[in-house]
């Protein structure tokens, strides 16, 4: 693969202390180099030098020593002078010949064949002087001879003189060659360190600086900007790591838009059915700031969407059923039904619309509380209806009770007075006609209670009462009843007066229809307890017993007209009293519920205002 031909870091960096390593080489090289030329300018040169000015002091001394003889042989009385003189001159001559050998410097070759020369004729005198009779002798030395020796002799010293300055010069010479060596050594070492630290620097640059950059990249990366593209400079390495960064980059956009394109797709696709639902739909956080509204409920309460995100809910929805209802949500994280239960009015124009509505907490994965979800359901027609089909049953009922009132007097006076005269299959015929009378006298009445409740024509004459009274009145009258089917009614009420404002009449009528069901439902032995208690600004009145109960599925029902969970016991009930009871406890704005468990028993609770008894 081409990747064999990328030039690798490590060569890169092994190449840089190359360079380095190369620069050492040529200056420890050059140091040496100089050293050995010290040497050999200290060395050989001196040692040579050293050899010529040996041989001339030898030379001076050996005929110094012949000079001597010569000086006995004159005086006659040695024989052994001719001999030393002879022995010496073997001695010179060695040293001359030492000397001719290591020639070092070009003026040593004109001394030393002087030296040569003048030594010759000085033997040549010494050879003269030996032939002469002794009286001659000793005039021929003083005369030609010694000045011959003092000639050699001179010579000699001349040629050591030579040698000793040529020492001096070769010694500065060493000198000067190493005072240039010790600054050229210096120089290139220099040179050498500041080629070596911007080499040194180049490289480490070249090194760090895409490193930097790509630092950088995956910094900006990780904050989510995804169009990096790095330069790839190089095909090391680093290049190749700069072009996987790349890759990475658009890999992660490509992701990051598919990611994207999904989540708009969703929440398209929810903002889609939200927006075609034709109900109003207000959404709100867990801080009843407003997140979504869609465009039914943006027209119903007259705003535009984008301008109340972040909006409290207070200032936008303006029902404080709704709001409260909300909280209660939020704080409960649960539906709280009970209050959603009253239909608010929200106007339009010149005319008002009646809307239902939900309240659903939205919770997160791990059961947080996110916010709630708000739906307003347009009952207006319904209502209408309602209000239609109230009218209508009202007055049908109305037109019912005369006639049945008389039906029922006529009945009851044919049973008091043409008794005699009837036969027994006659007198139960009568007494069927009676109870049915009576029974539908009993569902006109209803009817027409529960029709002028809901048409608002049964006026509440509220005020503050005290609720343990009206329960323990009611409970008063029902003893006898509960002792007759073996069933203890008992209350549990606190000693001191619990004030609600309520209508005494009507919320004892609903306490007695709660107590009558019950003692209806439970068998003999059972046990029915009336309850009153205040919590917040509520007083709560429930009738507890442990009866048959209510199947799940007609808990919710149960309170709607005519709704009867099919049994024996419910023969003879309308169906209509707890639907009367809701109606009625509404009217005091309070709410009615059932808890139920079947087959051991059932609560029913309804609340009205509290009223804050006087200190
Ligand atoms: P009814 O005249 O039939 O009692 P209601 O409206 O008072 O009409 O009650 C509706 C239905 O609710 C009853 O038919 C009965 O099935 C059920 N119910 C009411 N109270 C109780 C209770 N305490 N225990 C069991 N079921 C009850």
């Amino acid at each position: 693969m081409h990747y064999r031909r990328y030039l690798k870091l490590k060569p890169q960096i092994l190449s840089g202390y190359g360079v380095v390593l190369f620069l050492l080489v040529i200056v420890v090289g050059w140091a040496v180099y100089n050293l050995a030329e010290l040497g050999r300018a200290s060395n050989e040169i001196l040692q040579d030098n050293y050899r010529s000015i040996l041989a001339a002091e030898n030379m001076v001394a050996a005929i110094e020593r012949q000079d001597s003889s010569v000086l006995v042989v004159l005086l006659g009385n040695d024989p052994t002078a001719a001999e030393t003189f002879t022995r010496n001159e073997l001695t010179f001559v060695s040293w001359l010949g030492r000397a001719q050998d290591n020639i070092t410097i070009a003026d040593e070759v004109a001394i030393l064949e002087q030296i040569e020369a003048t030594y010759l004729r000085y033997l040549a005198a010494f050879d003269t002087l030996q032939s002469l009779p002794p009286a001659e002798a000793q005039p021929f030395y003083v005369e030609t001879m010694f000045p011959i020796f003092e000639q050699v002799r001179s010579q000699a010293v001349a040629l050591r003189d030579l040698n000793q300055e040529a020492m001096v010069e070769a010694s500065a010479y060493a000198q000067n060659t190493a005072q240039e060596a010790i600054l050229s050594t210096a120089l290139l070492g220099g040179l050498a360190c500041a080629l070596g630290g911007i080499f040194s620097l180049i490289l480490s640059d070249r090194i760090a600086r895409p490193l930097k950059i790509m630092a950088a990249a995956t910094e900006r990366i990780a904050a989510g900007d995804y169009d990096v593209a790095l330069a790839v400079q190089s095909q090391d390495e680093v290049g190749q790591l700069a072009g996987k960064i790349n890759e990475m980059s658009q890999k992660l956009k490509a992701f990051h838009a598919l990611n994207v394109g999904q989540v708009i797709a969703a929440k398209q696709h929810s903002e889609a059915i939200i927006r075609s639902i034709n109900d109003g739909i207000v959404v709100v956080n867990e801080a009843s700031l407003i997140t979504a509204v869609n465009p039914y409920a943006a027209q119903l309460f007259g705003i535009v969407p984008e301008q109340v995100i972040g909006e409290h809910l207070l200032n936008v929805v303006r029902l404080t059923a709704v709001v409260e209802s909300v909280k209660a949500t939020l704080e409960c994280h649960a539906p709280t039904p009970e209050l959603d239960e009253l239909p608010v009015e929200i106007p339009q124009g010149d005319h008002k619309l009646i809307y239902s509505f939900t309240v659903t907490p939205v919770t997160g994965d791990e059961g947080q509380m996110l916010g709630v979800v708000i739906v307003f359901q347009d009952i207006t027609k319904f209502q209408e209806l309602d209000r239609l089909k109230s009218e209508f049953v009202m007055t049908a009922s109305h037109e019912l009770r005369t006639p049945l009132t008389g039906i029922g007097m006529s009945i009851n006076l044919l049973r008091e007075h043409a008794a005699s005269k009837l036969s027994a299959r006659e007198r139960e015929l009568l007494d069927t006609a009676a109870e049915d009378t009576a029974r539908l006298r009993a569902l006109v009445n209803d009817l027409l209670d529960l029709s002028k409740i809901e048409s608002g024509q049964l006026t509440m004459d509220i005020a503050p009462i005290n609720m343990v009274d009206v329960a323990e009145r009611v409970v008063a009258t029902l003893q006898t009843q509960a002792a007759e089917k073996q069933i203890t009614l008992a209350t549990d009420c606190p000693a001191t007066a619990v004030l609600g404002a309520a209508d005494g009449v009507k919320i004892a009528w609903v306490l007695t229809n709660l107590i009558g069901n019950a003692l209806r439902y439970t068998d003999a032995g059972g046990r029915i307890e009336v309850r009153v208690a205040e919590h917040g600004q509520q007083v709560y009145t429930s009738v507890k017993d442990d009866g048959v109960g209510i199947p799940y599925e007609f808990q919710s029902k149960i309170f709607d007209k005519f709704m009867q969970v099919k049994s024996e016991r419910a023969v003879g009930g309308t169906g209509l009293g707890l639907s009367i009871s809701r109606e009625i406890v509404r009217a005091h704005r309070g709410t009615i519920w059932v808890e139920s468990v079947p087959g051991e028993g059932s609560l029913f609770t309804f609340t009205v205002p509290a009223v804050a008894s006087e200190t």
